[in-house]
C-alpha cells in the first residue's frame, strides 16, 4: 500500500521583484505511520517552507510549485480538488509551530479555541465542544482542564501553551503531525516534557510525525530517522544511529560537531563555519562548498552531488562522503 506522506521532487519557489529565492529543490522523502521524521537544518535550509507547501500555506504568489507532488496515501494534494484537499490538511495532517502565543488568539478562552475545531468540522454544538475540549485538554495533560478551559492563553505558561496548540491539532484525530520547532521557544525541561507528550500521543493513536528542527539535541531520542537539509535540499538521510555516529556528508559532521557531549562539558561550541546560502544565488555545484571542509575542486564547483546511497536505506550527497564517513566513524568512536 502507499505510504502514508510522501513528498516527490518538490520544488518551492518565491518569485519577488528582487529574484526568485529557490527555497526547496527537489526534496522527496517518506513519513510512515507511527515513525518519526526529523527534518533537521539551519534557518533558510528549506525544512519550514517545505511543511508549509504540504499544508497548502503557499498555494498562493509569491510561492510557486514549479514541480513535485505531495501524495497523502498515493493521492497528491497538489493535483486534487480545492474541497478535498481542504478536507484533509488541517484535519488529516495538521501542524504545530514554535510560537503558541502567537499562534493563539489573545481574546478567546482557549477551550473556545480547542471547541473550535470540534464546532466547525464536526458541527459540535458549544457545549458538546466545550466538553471535548476539556477532554482534550487532559490528554494533553493540563492540570485542572475543567477549570482551565474557559482561562485566556496569557494565563498560561510558554509550556502549556504549547500543550494547547497540540491538543487543537490532534483535535481531528490527524494522521500526520507535522511540528515545526514545537520546543524552541521554551526551557530544556519543558522541551523534553513537550517531546515525551508528542512520543506519547504518537503511540496512542500511530500518527506519522514530521519533527522540524535545527537542533539535533532535540531528536535523538524521539526521531526515527532523520534527513538533514541544507539550501533546499536534503543533503543526507540516514536512520539516528547512522546520523549520530557516522555521518557520511560534512555539514551533518560539522552539525553534530557543535551539539554539546557529555565528555566536552564547557568546551565552546562550534558552529558549522560561515554562512547558509542566499536563496537567490545558490553557489554552482555543490552549494556547501564554500564552508566545505572537504571541498575538491573542480568537482566540488561544477558538478551538483545527487544523493548517494551510503547504505541499504539512507543517503548522502556529497561527491566524497566515504571519506567523510571514514573520518567520522573514528572521530566519533572515539568521542564515546
Ligand atoms: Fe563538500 Fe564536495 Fe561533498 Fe559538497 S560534494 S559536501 S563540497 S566534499
Ligand atoms: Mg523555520
Amino acid at each position: 500500500s502507499a505510504p502514508l506522506l510522501e513528498l516527490d521532487d518538490l520544488h518551492v519557489e518565491f518569485r519577488t521583484r528582487d529574484g526568485v529565492a529557490r527555497a526547496v529543490n527537489g526534496v522527496s522523502y517518506t513519513v510512515e505511520a507511527g515513525k518519526t521524521l526529523a527534518v533537521l537544518g539551519e534557518s533558510g535550509s528549506g525544512k519550514s517552507v517545505t511543511a508549509q507547501a504540504i499544508m497548502g500555506i503557499l498555494d498562493t504568489p509569491p510561492a510557486f510549485i514549479p514541480r513535485g507532488e505531495v501524495r497523502f496515501k498515493g493521492r497528491d494534494l497538489l493535483a486534487m480538488p480545492e474541497r478535498e484537499r481542504r478536507a484533509i490538511r488541517g484535519q488529516r495532517i495538521a501542524m504545530i509551530f514554535q510560537d503558541a502565543l502567537s499562534a493563539l488568539n489573545p481574546v478567546f478562552p482557549v477551550g473556545d479555541q480547542i471547541g473550535e475545531m470540534f464546532r466547525v468540522h464536526r458541527g459540535m454544538s458549544k457545549r458538546d465542544s466545550r466538553l471535548r475540549a476539556i477532554e482534550m485538554m487532559d490528554r494533553v495533560h493540563i492540570p485542572a482542564a475543567r477549570q482551565r478551559v474557559r482561562d485566556y492563553p496569557h494565563q498560561f505558561s510558554g509550556g502549556m501553551r504549547q500543550r494547547i496548540m497540540i491538543a487543537m491539532a490532534i483535535a481531528l484525530g490527524p494522521e500526520v503531525l507535522i511540528a515545526d520547532e514545537p520546543t524552541t521557544a521554551l526551557d530544556v525541561t519543558v522541551q523534553a516534557q513537550i517531546m515525551d507528550l508528542l512520543r506519547e500521543l504518537q503511540a496512542e493513536t500511530n500518527m506519522g510525525l514530521i519533527l522540524i528542527t535545527h537542533d539535533l539535541g532535540v531528536v535523538a531520542d524521539v526521531a526515527d530517522r532523520i534527513a538533514v537539509m541544507y539550501a533546499g535540499r536534503i543533503v543526507e538521510e540516514a536512520s539516528v544511529y547512522d546520523i549520530y555516529s557516522r555521518p557520511a556528508h560534512p555539514y551533518t559532521k560539522g552539525l553534530l560537531e557543535s551539539v554539546p557531549r557529555v565528555d566536552q562539558k564547557g568546551q565552546k561550541l562550534k558552529a558549522v563555519e560561515g554562512l547558509p546560502p542566499n536563496l537567490m544565488r545558490i553557489p554552482s555545484g555543490c552549494p556547501f562548498h564554500p564552508r566545505c571542509p572537504y571541498k575538491q575542486e573542480p568537482v566540488c564547483t561544477t558538478e551538483l552531488p545527487q544523493l548517494y546511497p551510503t547504505g541499504a536505506d539512507s543517503g548522502a550527497a556529497c561527491h566524497f562522503w566515504e571519506d567523510v564517513r571514514r573520518e567520522s566513524t573514528a572521530e566519533f568512536a572515539l568521542a564515546g
